[in-house]
């Protein structure tokens, strides 16, 4: 689907406002400068001139993986944008080359996957993302204005421009545009601002999982080489619930999340945080860790709720309006696939532009709704694997999970189970593909070998004077 966007001929329209500049807003006022004359970014923070946290992305301290499809996207909206984030100091890690990877029990095999993660720090990611988007002639920023309602024609049929004020207060401004984009996150006020003018109440779907990540930056002690740059303990659900990443960022740095569902999370202290590292699936990660130093105090985000705005079985929705990213479909992070799902939204919405102007909103949200069926669903089937989290199942997810359970073993073991995996994992397939009638037989008859089972990471050496 990541094919090249063409820059048609003659623009499509003269002026579209993207609303929220974190990823979402960048990659779609990224489009759009393809497809219109200017193109204004609205955004309530203002920005430093680097890759510094802000408050309008309170989960940028957290691991944030860049899945190989998001980038596909990314690098045709921006040519040259993977060397970019990599002269920046991103980390492009093969996703089994490179990863120690403990899930279903087992070690994973490690071989070249041509699957590529980059890694990262979030401030990092946004901040080349943004430089890039700036640099366009026809882009123009206006930082530090909180978006506070949608203009529209007189019957409300179209949305054409939006109200705008400082933050807190302030004197009112007006933008008029034939496209308005809300990117701003999950906190959109679309459904409150569409219901004022008329519209009926977009439905939405919530799965409460209240997972709760904590992270903290460490460095690795001199002559540590693990070789691997991410290394990740995955639980078995519903039986275990807690799971660790640590993964190699810019700066000689390491980023590590652990994170808990149902509100399981460390105690913010040293002694805490190491405990939860050794209570995972395997000790691996409270190994290494105890010899790590840190670089920033254990930072914490409870993610309450996956939330799906169904904007694709409204009965009526105004012209002129598209939605991106969170402010759509927000989902558990632990699968991240939140900035990949971002930047399809946006790529689908420079596609129904092409076909025209009219009509756009519209084919632009049915679409949206069948491309957030699958990680919908792949997020959601595995928090619903828990008893406790409240949701509609369906009458064969027993059946499914068992026979899912069988096929992540297998990709444990297996080569070429675990290349599919990954590549479903990274958006590049359908997750169909791993339920093919050969990965069944596979999953239900393959057993791991001596080998597979004796598999473990190279034991931590570290110099004498650093091992604790
Ligand atoms: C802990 C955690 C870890 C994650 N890890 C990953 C990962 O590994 N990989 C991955 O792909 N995704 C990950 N995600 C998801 C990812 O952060 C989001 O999906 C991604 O940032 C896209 O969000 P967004 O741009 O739609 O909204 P947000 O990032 O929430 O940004 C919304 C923007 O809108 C602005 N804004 C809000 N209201 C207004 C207004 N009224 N007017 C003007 N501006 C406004 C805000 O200041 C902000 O800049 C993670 C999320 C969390 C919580």
């Amino acid at each position: 689907m990541s094919t090249p966007n063409p820059t048609p001929s003659r623009p499509v329209g003269g002026h579209a406002i993207v609303y929220g500049g974190s990823m979402a807003g960048l990659v779609a006022a990224g489009v759009l400068s393809r497809l219109f004359e200017r193109v204004t970014l609205v955004e309530r923070d203002r920005f430093e001139d680097g890759p510094q946290p802000r408050k309008g992305v309170p989960q940028g301290m957290h691991i944030h993986g860049l899945l190989t499809r998001g980038m596909n996207i990314l690098g045709d909206v921006f040519p040259g944008f993977r060397e970019d984030l990599e002269a920046a100091g991103a980390q492009c890690l093969d996703m089994t080359g490179d990863h120690a990877w403990y899930m279903s029990g087992l070690w994973r095999p490690r071989l070249q996957s041509g699957v590529y993660l980059h890694a990262q720090s979030r401030p990092l990611l946004e901040w080349v993302t943004r430089k890039r988007l700036l640099a366009l002639p026809n882009v123009r920023l206006l930082e530090g204005r909180e978006v506070t309602g949608f203009l529209t024609s007189a019957d409300h049929s179209r949305v054409t421009g939006l109200q705008v004020r400082a933050p807190g207060g302030g004197e009112e401004q007006t933008l008029e545009g034939e496209l308005v984009v809300d990117a701003s996150g999950r906190g959109s006020r679309t459904p409150q601002w569409l219901e004022a003018l008329g519209y009926p109440r977009v439905e939405e779907t919530r799965i409460h999982v209240d997972v709760v990540y904590s992270s903290r930056l460490v460095r690795m002690p001199p002559g540590f080489k693990p070789g691997w740059k991410m290394l990740n303990i995955a639980p078995e659900l519903p039986r275990q619930r807690r799971l660790g990443t640590l993964v190699n960022i810019e700066g000689d740095r390491w980023l590590i999340s652990m994170c808990g569902w149902l509100g399981d999370h460390p105690t913010l202290d040293d002694a805490g945080y190491l405990e939860f590292a050794r209570s995972l699936g395997d000790p691996y990660l409270h190994d290494v860790l105890r010899h790590t130093e840190p670089l920033s105090p254990i930072t914490v985000f409870r993610f309450s709720h996956n939330q799906r705005r169904h904007y694709e079985r409204m009965p009526r929705f105004p012209e002129g309006l598209a939605l991106v990213g969170d402010a759509s479909c927000s989902f558990n992070p632990v699968y991240g696939q939140g900035m990949t799902t971002a930047a399809l939204q946006a790529w689908l919405l420079g596609e129904c532009l092409r076909q025209g102007q009219g009509g756009a909103a519209q084919r632009h949200r049915q679409r949206v709704g069948q491309l957030l069926e699958v990680p919908w669903s792949l997020a959601t089937s595995g928090d619903l694997r828990f008893p406790e989290v409240e949701g509609r199942r369906a009458p064969t997810s027993g059946l499914l999970n068992w026979l899912g359970d069988r096929i992540h073993r297998l990709a444990s073991h297996d080569e070429e189970a675990l290349r599919v995996f990954v590549r479903v994992m990274h958006m590049l397939e359908s997750p169909t593909v791993l339920f093919s009638p050969r990965m069944v037989l596979k999953a239900l008859t393959a057993r791991p070998d001596a080998a597979a089972l004796k598999r473990r990471p190279e034991p931590i050496s570290v110099p004498q004077s650093r091992a604790a």
